[in-house]
């Protein structure tokens, strides 16, 4: 047993913001109560959380954790305990492996190895064979072994009639399909936003459009399958607009930001390859659309897009580089600093992006209450702190965040009652 004392409790399901202690019993929270109400302080560990934040666990909708196949660049092992110092307790992990998980058996493979990983590890399956656009995967007996949605991330899935096809069968299935927005034709050969920086730098740009008419195509298919669509790493205000209009016609269209998308924008990206992921980095407009998003409520999920690359892929010049940053344990540092210090967003509101707004697109409640599984994240918004890449705990360092310096970070991270990460 784990008693957390003290802490300032935050969850956005029953609106509580209060000093309370948390009991946690083997994998669930067994009692929460006002300080010092708790008397099982004599049976239990105890974490002193005075001053900080008690909130639920993590969930992060949208990781690479390259394994199968990938192993130099990061592993299920590396990329989870990296998380779990990002804060997260979850991770959904896309399928863009080698080979691509479209199998159950590829399935049951990566759940296998995520037995003692330092965060639950939730996959996501291919909506194709192979991601390759062509045929339908094998999502039903996916969904069996335990994927939680499906998506071709890399890229989109590949045409209007295969779209609408997977979302038929996962509407039966009732699992979100994830697309990764983009009109490859519109994108063929970009490494960054399409703009005046992209012109000054004389690298290939890639027009806002690319993403949204994508956007475009799949709500009207969501509209017509009644499918759960969810935008995977938003970034223009076009594709926001089509969200917000799905949204005000009752559709089930989610989506999520990432943390490099609200806080940089394509005038910082120079020819350092640490600053190419795609989408690329948007205009000013898009960011402050989304910053507006995140805070009204268009905006569902706050997800990371880690995407380590060894430094044999990653630093060679700008265009020859692939696409991604890491995410994972910055995440919180840069929300932080970009949405609640800022003011934009109370910390509430924050944590509803972390927690139970993911939890609501994989169709689960997530709520610090009895009987819940006792996953928490637990963090600062005070303490000041310096992201060092060679102290990362994956295993690559593809991150534009190296040397920055934040206010506020997790403290611990409790996943099924064991501990996985404590700041020392
Ligand atoms: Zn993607
Ligand atoms: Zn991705």
């Amino acid at each position: 047993m784990l008693l957390v004392k003290n802490g300032r409790v935050i969850d956005p399901v029953t609106k509580t913001d209060a000093v309370r202690d948390l009991l946690l019993d083997g994998d669930k929270i067994s009692e929460v109560a006002p300080p010092g109400k708790i008397s099982a302080e004599q049976r239990a560990e105890v974490f002193d959380a005075t001053g900080l934040i008690v909130a639920p666990g993590f969930i992060d909708l949208h990781a690479h954790l390259r394994e199968p196949g990938q192993e130099s660049s990061e592993t299920i092992e590396t990329g989870t305990r990296a998380a779990a110092r990002g804060g997260f307790t979850a991770v959904c992990c896309m399928p863009n492996t080698k080979p691509v998980h479209d199998s159950a058996s590829i399935t049951r493979f990566i759940l296998d190895k995520a037995k003692n990983a330092s965060t639950r590890v939730w996959p996501i399956g291919a909506a194709s064979l192979g991601s390759k656009g062509e045929a339908i995967a094998e999502i039903a007996a996916m969904k069996q072994a335990g994927i939680v949605a499906v998506s071709d991330d890399g890229k989109p899935i590949a045409t209007a009639k295969l779209a609408r096809q997977v979302m038929d069968y996962c509407n039966s299935l009732d699992i979100p399909v994830i697309e990764h927005a983009e009109d490859v034709s519109l994108a063929a050969g970009a490494v960054m936003r399409e703009g005046v920086r992209s012109t000054r730098l004389g690298l290939p740009g890639m027009p806002a459009v690319a993403e949204s008419v994508c956007v475009a195509r799949d709500v009207q298919l969501a509209e017509l399958t009644g499918a759960r669509l969810h935008i995977a790493h938003l970034s223009a205000k076009a594709s926001l607009d089509q969200v917000r209009w799905a949204k005000s016609r009752g559709l089930r269209v989610t989506c999520e930001v990432t943390p490099h998308h609200f806080t940089l924008i394509d005038e910082d990206v120079t020819y350092d390859s640490r600053f190419k992921m795609n989408p690329p980095l948007a205009s000013r407009e898009d960011r402050e659309a989304l910053l507006a998003g995140l805070a009204d409520g268009a905006v569902d999920a706050i997800a990371t897009d880690h995407a380590p690359h060894e430094a044999a892929l990653k630093d060679v010049e700008f265009d020859r580089a692939p696409f991604g940053i890491l995410g994972f344990e910055t995440a919180l540092g840069l929300a932080l600093e970009q949405l609640v210090h800022s003011g934009r967003l109370n910390l509430m509101r924050m944590i509803e992006l972390f927690t139970t707004g993911p939890a609501r697109i994989l169709g689960l409640e997530r709520r610090l209450a009895q009987g819940q599984p006792a996953d928490l994240t637990i963090f600062s918004t005070d303490h000041e702190w310096t992201y060092r890449i060679n102290d990362s705990l994956s295993k690559s360092r593809n991150s534009p965040f190296d040397g920055r310096k934040f206010k506020g970070g997790p403290v611990a991270t409790i996943v099924a009652g064991r501990t996985t990460f404590q700041a020392s």
